[in-house]
């Protein structure tokens, strides 16, 4: 469904992001019919520059970024004269007068905040100086959003003085996973799984968001980060909200934000042996972590590994094992809900446990998968197997379905509709680094250096240790 003409401002438009993921996810957007040529969209930033070479940076960017199949010549012909460069200074007067002028007053108005953190006061405070405050304006906002409570609520803080919370975007690009929103289909949209949902029938959760990369060139940001900042505290969290959410009454922004504030409150704190966090170390070929930063004796850990509790009635009893981690064994990233064993086996034991398993597999092949148990075909007696049903997107809807959009596209679009379900509200990001905090400031504190892991493993031993003490073992990361 297409769009009204909006105006759109990249802030940072000559950025990382902007090349890798906000202009190509437009131009996705314009080719499949989404947005209109009436809509504007202003790439600004430090540096100076025409606009025509803002559009030829723009094309550069798509045609890097997209598969040659996607990039439709007149298509992306018509969609480069959408857009325009201004320069601009978060930090001074430049660009702002002609900013506000190229301005829609009745246009919904998008302000893309594709910069860091310490900009975004600055921005806020010019943009409503300049006019470009009001009713109509959406303010969309990058991670990552403080690094503790005290520096999120500033920021918080910030914005609120001259925005409505009804008027800003955080962004969690997970949210934007089409396989993310299928869980909510899935939990709510079935009779089947809800009633099974909790810890009367389920053993536990694993959460996995795993990369075979390491830090590459950003080790300069990721050392001050860490995977729990960079990773656990907003996507994992995000993703345990998801699963271990009430019911929201209805699938509107505010009730479905509020179920996932309930579940951070919920959440107890972490005590130290529940968690692990280790550090890639080196091989013949590739880097260790810390020869890729400044600091030969950085602490930043790049993997993390914690078993969660939630108290309530709905999961008291079952664990959540979260676990992300740089270079590991494989770029792979799911959810699995492991239901406990049937009471009593009626066959011969086999010896091996047959537990259903629903997994929502978010990368690579997005798609749900639920472990069943079924007879071995064959005249060999009752012997038990466990298959997959596999919801595979692909084989059930066609190729063009499966097809999905990359969650920025999904995002973006969400923001001009003004449908703030699937951003993160100011208090969900509060609470959530309210229960990290405590667990930074443990490591700060005890000034121990995370445990050492061989690249390509599944990460440090400990990790292990942290499942098989409970009788549980880790998926294989695949
Ligand atoms: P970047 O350093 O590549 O780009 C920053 C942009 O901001 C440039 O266009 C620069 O000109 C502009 N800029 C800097 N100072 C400015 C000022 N005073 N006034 C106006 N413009 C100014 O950064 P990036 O990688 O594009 O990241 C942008 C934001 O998005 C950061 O907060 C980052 O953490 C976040 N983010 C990036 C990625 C990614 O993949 N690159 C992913 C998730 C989140």
């Amino acid at each position: 469904i297409p769009v009204e003409a909006f105006d759109l401002v990249i802030i940072g438009g000559t950025g990382d992001l902007a090349r890798r993921k906000i202009l190509p996810a437009l131009y996705q957007r314009f080719n499949a019919g989404q947005i209109g040529k009436k809509s504007q969209i202003i790439g600004a930033a430090r540096g100076e520059m025409t606009s025509e070479a803002y559009r030829a940076f723009a094309e550069e960017a798509i045609r890097e970024f997209l598969d040659k199949s996607d990039v439709k010549v007149r298509a992306l012909k018509s969609f480069l004269k959408l857009l325009s460069y201004v320069t601009l200074d978060a930090k001074g007067e430049t660009g702002w007068e002609e900013l506000a002028g190229k301005m829609h007053s009745d246009r919904i108005r998008a302000i893309y905040f594709s910069v860091g953190p310490s900009l975004f006061g600055d921005l806020a405070k010019r943009l409503h100086k300049h006019g470009m405050a009001g009713e109509g304006t959406r303010l969309v906002v990058e991670k990552p959003f403080g690094r503790d409570l005290a520096s999120a609520k500033e920021l918080n803080q910030m914005l609120a003085r001259h925005f409505d919370e009804s008027q800003i975007y955080r962004i969690d690009h997970y949210l934007g996973k089409e396989t993310v929103q299928n869980l909510m289909a899935v939990r709510f949209g079935n009779m089947l799984f809800e009633p099974l949902w909790n810890s009367q029938y389920v053993d536990h959760i694993q959460i996995t968001v795993a990369e075979s990369v390491g830090v590459g060139t950003r080790g300069g940001y990721y050392d001050r980060s860490g995977a729990m900042r960079d990773m656990v505290q907003n996507h994992l969290m995000q993703l345990l909200c998801l699963i271990a959410m009430e019911p929201p009454a209805k699938f509107d922004p505010d009730a479905v934000r509020d179920e996932k504030l309930k579940v951070i409150r919920a959440l107890d704190p972490v005590e130290p042996d529940n968690i692990v966090r280790g550090q890639y170390e080196g091989d013949g070929e590739r880097p260790g972590y810390r020869n890729q930063v400044e600091s030969r004796d950085s602490t930043t850990e790049t993997f993390v590994a914690l078993k969660a509790h939630i108290s309530n009635w709905r999961w008291a009893g079952t664990p959540f094992y979260l676990r992300t981690g740089k270079r590991l064994k494989d770029r792979a990233s799911e959810i699995a809900i492991i239901f406990k064993d049937a009471p009593h086996s009626i066959f011969e034991e086999d010896g091996q446990r047959h537990n259903n398993i629903l997994t929502i597999r978010l990368q690579p092949n997005e798609g749900i998968e639920l472990g069943v148990t079924i007879k071995e075909p064959g005249p060999g007696g009752m012997r038990l197997v466990d298959v997959p049903l596999d919801m595979s997107f692909a084989e059930v809807l066609g190729p063009d379905e499966a097809d999905f959009p990359d969650a920025y596209e999904r995002l973006i679009m969400d923001v001009i509709r003004g449908n703030q379900t699937l951003f993160m509200r100011g208090d969900e990001v509060e609470a959530a680094w309210a229960w990290t905090d405590p667990i930074i400031a443990e490591w700060d504190g005890s000034g121990q250096a995370p445990e050492p892991y061989a690249p390509g493993s599944s990460g440090p031993e400990s990790a292990m240790f942290l499942m098989h003490r409970d009788g549980r073992r880790w998926r294989e990361i695949k």
